[in-house]
């Protein structure tokens, strides 16, 4: 099922996130809706806030962008992401491998047709509990790493418009007042 996208003014998206133990069925439910949702707007990550729901859950799928590669490493092992795609990542945390960042563009299923430059580290360790119950752990860079980081900040109530900086902010300014005014309308 196809779930409506909470938009930026919608107090939700600045809620942390309940981490999530087991996997019922009306999470694994859950999963099946946020994939549909996410493809159908043709994302490259969803975050349980961005349909309304309070939960360390988010879905990442890179597959198909191909001008913006994506790296992952497994146990010391360079594999190929599209292969682990889509991701279920409960409860993740993730630490910076070296110190290299990147500037690139970023958007948000929350702002439709907001997008600003982010710096953020380039490449990550993440740990998670995937849609069986398991722990995983990996490394990534590129693009995925961005969508990554980008989601762990929805679980946490942050949105990528705290990432940027204040010139690319104030740019889009307008914009993002005009999302957030029609959400609050919404809501009333
Ligand atoms: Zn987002």
């Amino acid at each position: 099922m196809i779930l409506d996208i909470v938009k930026y003014g919608d107090p939700v998206l600045r809620q942390k996130g309940e981490r999530v133990e087991s996997i019922t069925s009306e999470i694994t439910k859950l999963i099946d809706d946020m994939l549909e949702t996410m493809r159908s707007a043709h994302g490259i990550g969803l975050a349980a806030q961005q349909i309304g729901r309070t939960l360390q859950l988010a879905t990442v799928d890179v597959t198909g962008v191909e001008d913006r590669p994506s790296r992952m490493t497994i146990n010391s092992k360079n594999v190929e992401p599209e292969d682990y795609m889509p991701l279920i990542l409960f409860n993740p945390e993730w630490t910076t491998v070296g110190e290299t960042t990147e500037t690139g563009p970023e958007g948000c299923l929350s702002f439709p047709e907001i997008y600003g430059d982010i710096n953020r580290p380039e490449e990550i360790e993440v740990k998670a509990m995937n849609e069986k119950g398991d722990n995983i752990k990996f490394r990534c860079g590129g693009l995925l790493s961005r969508a990554i980081q980008h989601e762990y900040d929805h679980l946490h109530g942050i949105l990528f418009i705290d990432r940027m900086d204040g010139l690319v902010r104030s740019n889009l300014k307008s914009d993002i007042d005009i999302i957030q005014a029609e959400t609050k309308k919404l809501l009333d």
